[in-house]
C-alpha cells in the first residue's frame, strides 16, 4: 500500500486517529501524547472509511491499552465537536455569500424610490460635473450612487 498510510497514526491516551506528516512532530494534538503508527491490519482502509477504522482502532487497541485516558477523550471529543462547528459555520457562510451575491458587485437600492436599477457614479463623471457646476456640486460629489428610475443621488 502507499505512502500514505505511514502517515497515520494513532492516540492510545484520548483516541484520536491523525494523519501526519513525516517532518511533523509524532505527537497527538489533542492531548500531546505519544502517538503510534496505526497497525498494518487497517492499511486497505483510506480515511473514506474513517468512522469504521477508528471505531475498530478504538475498541482493539486504545481502550485496551494502560494509556487509555477516558477524560482525554472527552477532552478530545469537544474539541473535535468544536471544530466541525466551526466549520459547518464556515460553509453555511460560505453558501449563503454565494445565494447573495451570484456574481458581479451587489445591488444597491435607492432609498428613495427602493428601484436596484442604479449605477456608481464614476470619478470622472464626478469630475465633469464639478468642472461644469463648481461649488455648488460639492455636495454631489459625496453621492456614490445614481437611481435610473427616479434620478436621485445618493
Ligand atoms: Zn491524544
Ligand atoms: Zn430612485
Amino acid at each position: 500500500m502507499g505512502a500514505m498510510c505511514d502517515d497515520r497514526y494513532y492516540c492510545k491516551k484520548c483516541g484520536a486517529l491523525l494523519m501526519i506528516m513525516p517532518w511533523e512532530e509524532k505527537e497527538c494534538k489533542y492531548c500531546g501524547s505519544k502517538v503510534f503508527p496505526l497497525p498494518k491490519e487497517y492499511d486497505k482502509y483510506t480515511f473514506d472509511n474513517y468512522d469504521k477504522v477508528i471505531e475498530d482502532v478504538r475498541e482493539k487497541y486504545v481502550k485496551t491499552s494502560p494509556e487509555y485516558n477516558p477524560r482525554s477523550a472527552q477532552f478530545r471529543e469537544k474539541t473535535q465537536a468544536r471544530g466541525r462547528a466551526k466549520r459547518a459555520a464556515m460553509d453555511a457562510a460560505k453558501a449563503a455569500g454565494k445565494t447573495s451575491s451570484p456574481s458581479g458587485p451587489p445591488k444597491v437600492e435607492c432609498p428613495y424610490c427602493h428601484s436596484t436599477s442604479t449605477k456608481k457614479i464614476s470619478t470622472l463623471s464626478k469630475a465633469a460635473h464639478t468642472y461644469m457646476f463648481g461649488i455648488f456640486s460639492m455636495s454631489r460629489n459625496s453621492k456614490n450612487f445614481h437611481c435610473n428610475k427616479c434620478g436621485a443621488d445618493f
